[in-house]
């Protein structure tokens, strides 16, 4: 495989909007921290404490995947587990990319990262004053730390947020949606950005940390909050950053399938707790595909239902909870149990219609592990960061952990830089975009039928011929979106949406193999000498 895509054959903009310095706002803090996520309040508290943080968020502060988060995060916490037991299931999951070093540092840092949410008053459920420790797919012991049963996603940023706003270190401009990182020399110096009040602004900075989180809106069956619409992925793509493995996206089993309505996850701990899959048959079937059964890796558990939906004709197959009881599912499980009532599903006498749909990015800016990206004044931690931490799968809950443990460490490694005497500096600038004379267009179609093409084309599994056509169908929507110039959220995210889609399919066309969570029907083994990271090279654009 060449490991290095090819670049689009469009000629793209470096800038999304207009920007002329002298008639824009203009904001300075040493350190700009780009969403309000776990890894994003993180990396703000850790940067504090060197100098000022302005942390800018799209929409209200718990808009982020991070709050809806419900399994948990994974620690080793009991005597009979290790840090090398976890540390095996997370490079087992990976599937040959994870980066040891990094896996090592994030594993062995978890108990002093759960100190810290514990001294910060995170409500994490006990019993006799011990943390409880569950079980999810791919772990082989009991290190899942929740709270409030399945919202620990909520407990976490909450508390995060208690020390946040009392920190005068930290600003916040939230509901204000960042478009491009603005460059200079050869580095990033800021972000502007878009505010219903303000207008457009440009915000300086001596650093940026990107904590935009993932892409998974950018397919139609997803578990992700509207804000998860790839923005990072692409400001950072045009700025001239380097993504990688963006072919890797993991796809949770369990979405409550009721037609017309949101999908909503349904969190591995149920299956953890006892909870079986079930086919249209009311037959048990993951023993036939994996010896962990239903508490196999998510990719392995997905394809299977998948498979058990196209052999039955099905549109899902079924949670099974009766045999644990109403009761215990609505005491350990209350979120879940809450969502199944207001569907009239009754969890003691009836099974919960359950399917794949994507969740997860594993791809993202590249760094180091150090947080660092290729370009210089650009940190980048969380679901939008590839750390190699994940590999070609991601092992369930160690997402908010890493969050967590690079958030502190882009935090911390602004703060040497800021100590080494970098400071915000205003650049003028004035990019001009002509209008467009092409025709009008109906942004939330385009976003809709892009997202519907990615679910068929782009899906769970691919192959050549698809992945082709989705190239072209998106190249084709390119030619006309791309050309204008905009001036709301929605239809610069439709903008980055299409970029992120052909980032990730021409990705995935390359990986001529199947690893971990990406599946080509085409080629369905793993090839030995494709076991390298892909890298999109950055754009070149004026
Ligand atoms: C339903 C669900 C359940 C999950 N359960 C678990 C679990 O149990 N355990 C686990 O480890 N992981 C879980 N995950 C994954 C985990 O929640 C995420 O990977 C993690 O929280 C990502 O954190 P983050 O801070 O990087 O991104 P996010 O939490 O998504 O935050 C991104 C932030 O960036 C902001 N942003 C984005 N674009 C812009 C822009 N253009 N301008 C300004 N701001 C912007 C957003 O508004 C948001 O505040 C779950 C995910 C989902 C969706």
């Amino acid at each position: 495989m060449n490991s290095k895509s090819k670049k689009p054959v469009k000629t793209l903009r470096r800038y999304l909007a207009h920007i002329d310095t002298s008639r824009m706002g203009h904001i300075f803090s040493d350190c700009i921290v780009i969403g309000s996520g776990v890894a994003g309040l993180r990396a703000a508290l850790a940067a504090s404490e060197q100098g000022n943080v302005m942390l800018i968020t799209k929409g209200e502060i718990p808009a982020s995947n991070s709050y809806y988060a419900q399994g948990g995060i994974a620690a080793v916490m009991r005597a009979d587990d290790s840090f090398e037991s976890h540390i095996d299931d997370t490079l087992r999951a990976g599937c040959g990319l994870c980066d040891l070093e990094v896996v090592e540092r994030v594993i062995r840092e978890a108990p002093g990262q759960m100190q810290e949410l514990c001294d910060w008053q995170t409500p994490f459920d006990r019993t006799d004053g011990e943390l409880d420790a569950g079980r999810e797919g791919g772990h082989s012991n009991y290190r899942i730390a929740h709270a409030h049963g399945d919202a620990t996603g909520r407990a976490i940023v909450e508390s995060l947020w208690e020390q946040v706003k009392s920190n005068k270190r930290i600003k916040i401009l939230d509901n204000c949606f960042c478009i491009d990182l603005l460059t200079a020399e050869g580095r990033c110096v800021g972000v502007v950005t878009w505010h219903n009040n303000y207008r457009m602004q440009c915000c300086w900075s001596g650093c940026v940390v990107l904590a935009s989180g993932g892409a998974g809106r950018i397919w139609r069956e997803t578990t992700n909050p509207e804000i998860a619409t790839g923005d990072g992925l692409a400001m950072a793509w045009r700025a001239g950053a380097i993504l990688s493995d963006l072919e890797f996206m993991q796809f949770h089993p369990t979405t409550l399938y009721i037609a017309g309505a949101e999908r909503s996850l349904i969190t591995e701990a149920l299956r953890g707790a006892g909870a079986y899959l079930l086919n249209s048959e009311g037959r048990r079937f993951m023993d036939d595909y994996h010896e962990m059964g239903e508490l196999a890796p998510r990719d392995i558990v997905s394809r299977a239902i998948f498979d058990q939906m196209a052999r039955s004709k099905s549109t899902s197959v079924y949670l099974d909870v009766r045999h644990l009881g109403g009761k215990m599912v609505a005491s350990k499980f209350p979120t879940i149990s809450a969502l199944c009532a207001s569907f009239d599903i009754d969890v003691d006498h009836d099974l919960i219609p359950v399917r794949p749909s994507a969740h997860y990015m594993i791809g993202g800016v590249k760094t180091d592990a150090d947080g660092r990206t290729n370009l210089p004044g650009l940190y980048c931690c969380g679901e939008a960061a590839c750390t190699g931490l994940h590999g070609a799968n991601r092992l369930a809950s160690n997402s908010l952990l890493e969050a967590l443990v690079f958030g502190r460490i882009c935090g911390e490694n602004v703060c040497k830089d800021l100590a080494g005497g970098i400071r915000p500096a205003m650049f003028t600038m004035d990019y001009e975009i002509e209008l467009s004379q092409r025709t009008r267009l109906d942004v939330p179609d385009v976003t809709n039928s892009l997202k519907a093409m990615m679910w068929r084309n782009v899906g769970l599994t691919r192959e050549e011929g698809l992945l082709s056509e989705a190239i072209e169908i998106i190249d084709f929507w390119q030619r006309y979106v791309m050309d204008k110039l905009f001036d709301s959220p929605d239809q610069w995210q439709c903008q980055n949406m299409l970029t992120v889609s052909e980032l990730i399919t021409r990705s995935a066309l390359q990986r001529t193999e199947s690893r971990g969570v990406h599946y080509r029907t085409d080629y369905p083994e793993t090839d030995a000498s494709q076991c390298r990271h892909s890298e999109t090279e950055p754009a070149q654009l004026s």
